[in-house]
């Protein structure tokens, strides 16, 4: 979503003339769009932004916008005084108004409104990437896990029209883009804070495969409990909508789950996971895991593990617990000494590495449909990905850029498949 949206600011500056450079040395404009889902994030925008003020020998306008922004507020002017405007996520819309006003006034200046308002010119976004884009489809988030600073950073839930969305999507299309990602911090609970326009998150996904030319639906991120089977026959039913599901896990402890408020147990989660699968039998899985999280025990550590290694994700994203101001967690000591968090973390680790290499494993000689999206001058290579998002390298030259292809795997790395254009074959999976 911060891609996104500093994709919006871009667009937004550019339109009143201001032109981007990637040479921070050169910036008259410096904006810092920040994250704060992990501590680490925060700590390496407030270390810059330190260095910033003290070395800095150009006077460039300095601005601080995202969650950061949201959660610190006006107590970033006291710690870093030549930082000249905040503007949180839910206010990207006030940036070019907001910068007349510092330019006018030379004051400091802040907007970081609680509430979304749905008036943002999505159209504007300044996209890099030529083949995919992110739509923004809901914002928010009204899950309130303990752990997490979202629904604080990021207000409650607020979906976009289906009109505009589908008109976005028509667009892009239009100018050559193969696959959206649709954003939310949940989407799944699209459409649930507007039960008048009848359109949830599978109806949605309805419309957009009608759009002709958009080869790839993805969408990220979901909460188990609002993964409905309705959701998973579209997976199964519309050719665009790829067969990825990212069911983020966090804990495989029902007391951990608990404490974490994620509102469903291990037996729940495994029914979901079961029912995804009979539907959708080629479906992909990704997941978050915590580690560390307060009062974890080795036990209750293991039946993540296990959990985890049952499940056989093809993604994961793990992290080791970390304490983030404003949240629930924080009344809780964060117990779990660092080198146990580490450890766990690394067995988790491990575990994944091997079964994604079993997964390559068992991939090779198949014929995937993949969608190319890069040329690597340096190596004369094409990067593309599999409907289930697996990397794969190809040799190949720039003129394939965005379209299909069918690509025989004949091996992988550490990091990807390798494999060669096939004309003739059929595919053998649509994985
Ligand atoms: S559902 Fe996701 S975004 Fe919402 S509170 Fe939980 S972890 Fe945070």
């Amino acid at each position: 979503m911060n891609e996104l949206d500093s994709e919006i600011m871009v667009g937004q500056l550019e339109k009143r003339g201001l032109t981007r450079t990637h040479e921070e040395g050169d910036a008259d404009l410096l904006i810092f769009n920040t994250c704060s889902i992990r501590d680490l994030a925060e700590r390496k925008v407030m270390g810059k932004l330190g260095q910033l003020g003290r070395h800095s020998k150009k006077k460039s306008i300095i601005g601080v916008t995202g969650c950061m922004a949201m959660a610190k507020k006006d107590s970033l002017f006291r710690k870093l005084p030549h930082v000249n405007f905040v503007i949180g996520t839910n206010n990207i819309t006030d940036l070019n108004t907001v910068l007349d006003e510092v330019l006018q006034t030379g004051q400091q200046t802040i907007r970081t409104d609680d509430q979304f308002e749905e008036n943002l010119d999505y159209l504007v976004a300044k996209r890099d990437d030529p083949v995919k884009a992110y739509v923004s489809i809901i914002r928010g988030c009204d899950k309130f896990c303990t752990y997490c600073v979202v629904p604080y950073t990021r207000g409650q839930e607020v979906s976009r029209p289906p009109e505009s969305i589908v008109e976005e999507c028509k667009l892009l299309v239009e100018k050559g883009y193969k696959e959206v990602t649709l954003l939310g911090q949940n989407v799944n609970s699209y459409g649930k804070d507007q039960p008048e326009w009848n359109c949830y998150f599978h109806d949605l996904l309805y419309k957009l495969d009608k759009i002709p030319g958009l080869e790839r639906i993805r969408f990220m991120t979901s909460h188990p409990v609002d993964i409905t089977e309705e959701l998973m026959y579209a997976i199964r039913d519309l050719p665009s909508v790829c067969e990825f599901v990212h069911f983020p896990l966090q804990a495989g402890s029902d007391r951990i789950l608990r404490k974490m408020h994620r509102i469903y147990t291990v037996e729940k989660y495994l029914e979901k996971v079961a029912l995804l699968k009979k539907i959708v039998p080629n479906a992909s899985l990704g997941t978050d895991i915590i580690v560390g999280f307060p009062t974890e025990t080795e036990e209750e550590f293991l039946e993540t593990y296990n959990l985890f290694k049952e499940i056989n994700y093809s993604v994961a994203f793990i992290f080791a617990y970390s304490q983030r101001k404003g949240t629930p967690a924080m009344r809780w000591r964060d117990d779990i000494p660092e080198e146990v968090k580490q450890e766990r973390l690394q067995r988790l680790l491990q575990l994944h590495q091997g079964q994604v290499e079993e997964q390559r494993q068992a991939l090779l000689g198949s014929t995937l449909e993949v969608l190319v999206e890069k040329y690597n001058k340096e190596d004369n290579v094409l990067k593309a990905r599999t409907r289930c998002w697996k990397n794969v390298v190809i040799p190949g030259d720039a003129s394939l850029v965005g379209t299909l292809q069918k690509a025989k795997i004949h091996g992988y790395s550490h990091q990807t498949l390798l494999a060669e254009i096939c004309k003739d074959n059929k595919l053998s999976l649509s994985l």
